[in-house]
């Protein structure tokens, strides 16, 4: 439903949980958030069942590493129950990748049991999770995240927004897109992806809109785009001119 990726200079978990907070009016069952946490090479990430403040109290308590790269999402869900773990982001089989989905993933049935005679357990009844595997395998296996969302995307079928972070490569997110809304906020030594630009509307009104069947990375200095087959593609740059106090 709702959809944040951050990497730059500032706490991803904090811009990652406002730019939540600023999706909130469409609705929702379930929130969560993943960042890299960079000492431990590894993925950190809570998500929770109902409104956003159950999340933010679960973080209070037990609050997320600091951060240059996080992702977020708050659910609507089709496929499972709206339960803490069929939130999103999910993990694939090593733990290396975060993942997170808006839309349906129409042939996920078929990829899960490819996913499961290989050895792959799932821990969600979610469509969303065999991208999750999916894109994990494909890291584990070599790729960069870019080359692996590339990879993912062309064995999905349905409409999907996705964005993931890889824990050994910090320094991107890389988000994939199919008749489903994604667009790129583009700021100063830091950048954004967002279901909708009102997730990062009080950082920048600088934004980056793609086409359907694109694969965009971002760094903090850095945004590009290509299709599906790897191609280079270039995004649509735009100003946002609405007011913000909505
Ligand atoms: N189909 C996914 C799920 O049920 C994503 C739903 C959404 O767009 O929030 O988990």
């Amino acid at each position: 439903c709702g959809i944040v990726g951050y990497v730059g200079a500032r706490e991803a978990r904090e811009v990652v949980i406002e730019g939540l907070r600023r999706l909130e009016y469409r609705g929702y069952d379930s929130a969560g958030v993943a960042v890299v946490d960079t000492a431990a090479g590894a993925i950190a990430s809570d998500k929770r069942a109902g409104k956003l403040a159950n999340l933010e109290k679960a973080l209070a308590e037990s609050p997320l590493p600091a951060s240059s790269t996080g992702i977020g999402h708050t659910r609507w869900a089709t496929h499972g129950a709206p339960n803490d773990v069929n939130a999103h982001p999910h993990l694939g089989g090593s733990g290396r990748v975060a993942l997170i989905h808006n839309g349906i993933i129409e042939n996920f049935a078929r990829l899960r049991d490819e996913l499961e005679a290989e050895g792959h357990h799932f821990a969600s009844e979610t469509d969303t999770e065999v991208a999750a595997h999916l894109l994990d395998r494909a890291v584990v296996a070599g790729a960069d995240l870019t080359t692996a969302m590339q990879e993912v995307s062309r064995r999905l079928e349905g409409a999907f927004t996705l964005v993931a972070i890889d824990a050994q490569d910090p320094a991107r997110v890389v988000a994939s897109r199919r008749n489903s809304p994604l667009v790129v906020g583009l700021g100063e030594g830091e950048n954004f992806l967002a279901s909708d630009v009102a997730a990062f509307i009080p950082y920048t009104r600088e934004a980056l809109e793609l086409d359907q069947d694109q694969v965009v990375t971002i760094t903090a200095e850095d945004v590009s785009v290509t299709n599906f087959d790897g191609t280079p593609a270039e995004g649509k740059p735009y100003h946002v001119t609405w007011d913000l106090s909505a």
